[in-house]
């Protein structure tokens, strides 16, 4: 294969066609063997259930460049989990967890050469998703399934340096209290499409959302979990059965405590509280953290110490560790890098 003549300094994140991608279905009662195909389209019948009743479940991870060269991806069990429980929650038989590793490896193999140079910022998405394939007029669960696994290099989040978000408290709700907030589901995207175009015609480039039930709570926001650092160091991130597990969070967790010997707490988190924090930012597989400088609770700004140019201390000295054991030069936790090749 040749490499690939991308100028991937100047990437975005967007969709850009790779080589191959995974393909497996389910019929019968089983998923068959899976293979890798050229072929980027899905041709599905007309009354599809994911096209009906959006039976579908994805995923988001990325492989990475190391400093000594190998290509590898992050913890890749945690998606392959978190992707079962999203499956069983809306009734789909979920992908088998060691074949959903295996299946981003060779996938990731097969566009080896679509993995952006170490340095250059870029990395290379990886979208393993599901849906229920045959069609369905009734409201109930498909017979069939189809598990996809597709490709495409992305730009660095941040250009130029992580510049600090303001955001703003939303009115509308994100997760019902015993609903689906905690998968990984497009119907939750879907219905958030009209929150975000909102914020963002208000000028906020993201929404935090409060829990539904009593809206005095911190949840997260459309695709990322918050992180707070209090003004005495300790890093806090809020608890709910509403939230997405998200890996980057939980894996920040580890690194507050175990490597940078910080207290770190996961802990139902009062909106009240939030103007005491000293550090705000999101967390998750695209940005890793996105500092924020400032939240707007109808027309009431918080707006936390380091202001709206740099990262703030602690959540820079989290971002730093993160990203140089995904990349290679800090060693990890034992089984938190899959070498790819
Ligand atoms: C995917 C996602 C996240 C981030 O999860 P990671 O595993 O860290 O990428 C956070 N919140 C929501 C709602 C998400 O869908």
């Amino acid at each position: 294969m040749d490499k690939k003549n991308i100028d991937w300094a100047n990437l975005g994140f967007g969709y850009v066609q790779t080589d191959k991608r995974f393909v497996a279905n389910y019929k019968d009662g089983a998923w068959d063997e899976g293979t890798l195909t050229e072929d980027p389209n899905v041709v599905l019948n007309e009354c599809a259930g994911v096209l009906q009743y959006a039976q579908t479940v994805f995923e988001g991870m990325k492989a990475y460049r190391t400093e000594d060269g190998r290509v590898v991806c992050f913890r890749p069990d945690l998606n392959a989990s978190r992707m079962a429980d999203s499956a069983r929650r809306l009734e789909m038989p979920p992908f088998p967890e060691d074949r959903f590793v295996q299946a981003i490896v060779d996938t990731v193999k097969a566009n080896i050469d679509y993995v952006p140079p170490y340095g250059s910022g870029a990395t290379l998405y990886i979208r393993p998703y599901m849906f229920g394939s045959n069609p369905v007029i009734g409201v109930k669960p498909a017979d069939e399934y189809q598990f996809r696994i597709l490709t495409t290099p992305v730009g660095p989040y941040f250009k130029g340096g992580a510049k600090p978000i303001t955001i703003k408290v939303s009115d509308f709700d994100r997760a019902a209290p015993h609903g689906t907030g905690h998968i990984k589901a497009g119907l939750n995207y879907a219905m958030s499409l009209h929150a975000i175009v909102t914020a963002h015609k208000e000028g906020f480039d993201e929404n935090m959302y409060l829990d539904a039930a009593t809206r005095t709570k911190v949840e997260e926001t459309g695709g990322a979990n918050f992180i707070f650092v209090t003004k005495d160091g300790k890093v806090v991130t809020p608890k709910s059965n509403s939230i997405l597990p998200s890996i980057t969070r939980r894996s920040l967790m580890v690194v507050a405590k175990d490597i940078l010997g910080l207290e770190a707490e996961e802990r139902e988190v009062y909106f009240d509280e939030v103007k005491d924090f000293a550090e705000c930012g999101l967390c998750g597989t695209a940005a890793v953290i996105s500092p924020v400088g400032k939240i707007n609770d109808h027309g009431k700004e918080i707006c936390f110490p380091s202001g709206m140019e740099k990262m703030e201390p602690v959540i820079q000295k989290l971002y730093d560790t993160l990203t140089g054991i995904q990349m290679g030069r800090i060693e990890g936790p034992e089984g938190w890098l899959k070498v790819i090749e």
